[in-house]
């Protein structure tokens, strides 16, 4: 199969091209398709890094953006600043002949002094992009994708500190319940009119991270990538 038979658009097309992939991994071949049907489908994906999924979550992202709306439309996540980086620069490498307009969520932004922020698309780590949104910094009402990349780091309840996701605490909740860490008033900020798709994630699958995927994205396909 070809990137064009995938039913990518064309700006898309381009930046691939423009990276020099000629055509989809094995991996992109498969998981494309699922990830492209609408309506959408959470998706589950056991992956090591390596296989081509960065690309396949990052066209799935600026496939679902509405360029004409200067609103926030997904949300990555990772567990570390360096992959945020590696994530962005796809991105922005496959957005090129896109008019995307992205944002980090990490500690070193933090610092300047920002309004709200109406990017496209917000990668980050969790303990910036919680506070973020705490601030209403970033606004989630159009959110349509929302990817955990390495959620086994993210959940990793040893190695991450403030950083981690707090599955203890909120794994009861079924759907985006890491936004029950803001305050009430924030469920009302979610989008109602539109699903959100939720695709996660990780090389490993120990339980906690099982039973966290199943509760965070229901009704996923589940693919190994
Ligand atoms: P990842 O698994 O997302 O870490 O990607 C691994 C590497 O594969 C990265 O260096 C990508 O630039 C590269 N890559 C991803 N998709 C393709 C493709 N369709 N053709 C060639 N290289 C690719």
């Amino acid at each position: 199969k070809t990137f064009e038979e995938l039913g990518l658009h064309q700006d898309l097309l381009r930046g691939i091209y423009d990276m020099g992939f000629s055509k989809p991994s094995k991996i992109q071949e498969r998981a494309l398709p699922l990830l492209l049907a609408n309506p959408p489908t959470n998706m589950i994906g056991q992956s090591q890094s390596g296989t081509g999924k960065t690309a396949a979550f990052v066209l799935t992202m600026l496939s679902r953006i509405d360029f004409t709306k200067n609103t926030t439309q997904a949300l990555c996540l990772a567990p570390s600043r360096e992959l945020a980086r590696q994530i962005m620069s796809v991105v922005v490498a496959m957005g090129k002949f896109t008019a995307v307009q992205t944002e980090y969520a990490i500690k070193d932004n933090l610092a300047r002094d920002s309004g709200p922020i109406t990017a496209h698309i917000i990668v980050g780590t969790p303990g910036t992009m919680t506070d973020l949104m705490r601030k209403r910094i970033i606004n989630v009402a159009d959110i349509k994708v929302f990817v955990l990349d390495e959620a086994d780091n993210m959940l990793d309840q040893d190695g991450l500190g403030d950083q981690t996701l707090r599955v203890k605490k909120y794994e009861h909740q079924p759907y985006l319940f890491w936004f029950k860490m803001l305050t009430p008033s924030f469920q009302s900020m979610l989008p109602r009119d539109h699903p959100v798709q939720i695709l996660l994630f990780s090389a490993t699958f120990p339980d906690h991270v099982r039973s966290f995927a199943s509760k965070f994205a229901p009704g996923s396909n589940k693919i190994e990538l």
